[in-house]
């Protein structure tokens, strides 16, 4: 075999190997007109090579936003530089359905994208190699692990009876809360602790179980008179807290009579049993003396012990002294 005859061999089998690559390969020229287009494409567009040999890619493939596209790739022709796009910032340049048995959680494939100056013997570029890989399998699990952390993450946070925060995270939020005050005073805050009252006795008339209804009765009263940037929190058994974010002494008294007197007026129908019950309160204002965490929820239990001792169903504001 002659030299001539050698390149010709390996060119017919480095075609044959591009066409049963499991990936997408392309070629562009400078207006973006097809110039090569393997079986993996053609499988996965239903486009056969011939009906877009010559073509625009914009006109063959509608989704790709031709501004995008041509921006993106511009440095391969200028720079002479290969371009990358990743799933994980853009899911997918060609819209390709996923075939996939394994993967059938996702409609369409992704994938991760690599654009690559093709380089003629004289030293131009004047055409674009765009090779397509299909991460599907690596998307969705990833996905699917994601998702699995955040819920595990949120669980952990979660208190699972009444799904207000646990004592754990609460307290990371206060410690976050106190370290923000510490550094810019113009947003006060204010914490309220709450203790239902005699709730000894209503497990003991009602059953445990009745017990615990009035504990979900109780944290969705809370929840309902949260704003949106308060942070509450199911502290022990039947002991409640709430950071109310920018609140004052005053305000935060509003909020706590408001909570009391809800649960005054409410009734909960356990196994067609009705029970009645209440809660004391107390609040407690951040103020520049406060030590740490630790001493601003002392504040608040102080004033909640106060409340029960004045005859149970108060409120009392913390007071020095
Ligand atoms: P006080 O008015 O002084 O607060 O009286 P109390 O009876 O509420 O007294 P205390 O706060 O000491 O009682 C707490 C009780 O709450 C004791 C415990 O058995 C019960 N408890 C704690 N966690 C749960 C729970 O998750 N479910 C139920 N049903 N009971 C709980
Ligand atoms: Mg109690
Ligand atoms: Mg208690």
């Amino acid at each position: 075999m002659n030299h001539s005859s050698i390149d010709l061999q390996e060119f017919h089998w480095m075609m044959g190997l591009l066409q049963t690559l499991d990936v997408g390969l392309l070629v562009l020229d400078e207006n973006y007109h097809i110039c090569l287009w393997n079986s993996f494409m053609e499988n996965h567009s239903g486009k056969q090579a011939r009906s877009v040999q010559g073509k625009s890619l914009f006109e063959v493939f509608s989704e790709i936003q031709e501004g995008w596209f041509r921006q993106k790739t511009r440095s391969v022709f200028l720079l002479k530089t290969q371009v990358y796009t990743n799933w994980e910032q853009r899911p997918f340049i060609f819209r390709f359905s996923n075939y996939r048995p394994i993967t059938g959680r996702s409609d369409f494939m992704y994938q991760n994208v690599s654009m690559i100056p093709l380089t003629s013997v004289n030293g131009e570029v004047k055409h674009m190699g765009v090779m397509v890989y299909d991460v599907t399998d690596v998307a969705v699990s990833r996905k699917a692990l994601m998702t699995a952390n955040q819920e595990l993450e949120r669980l952990s946070r979660t208190d699972q009876l009444t799904q207000l925060y646990n004592r754990g995270y609460w307290e990371e939020c206060l410690v976050r809360e106190f370290k923000r005050w510490q550094r810019n005073q113009s947003l006060q805050s204010t914490l309220v602790m709450f203790d239902i009252d005699h709730f000894k006795r209503v497990n003991d008339t009602y059953g445990h179980q009745a017990g615990d209804e009035v504990i979900r009765v109780t944290a969705s009263a809370l929840r309902q008179q949260l704003r949106e940037t308060d942070i509450g929190g199911r502290y022990g058994g039947e002991e409640f807290t709430a950071i109310l974010v920018g609140a004052d002494a005053e305000g935060a008294m509003i909020f706590a009579e408001r909570l009391r007197a809800d649960i005054e007026k409410k009734t909960v129908l356990h196994e067609g049993v009705e029970i009645r019950y209440t809660i004391s309160l107390g609040v407690a204002p951040v103020t520049l003396g406060l030590e740490d965490t630790k001493a601003w929820i002392e504040r608040a239990d102080k004033s909640l012990y106060r409340s029960k001792e004045g005859g149970r169903n108060l409120v009392t504001l913390y007071a020095p002294g």
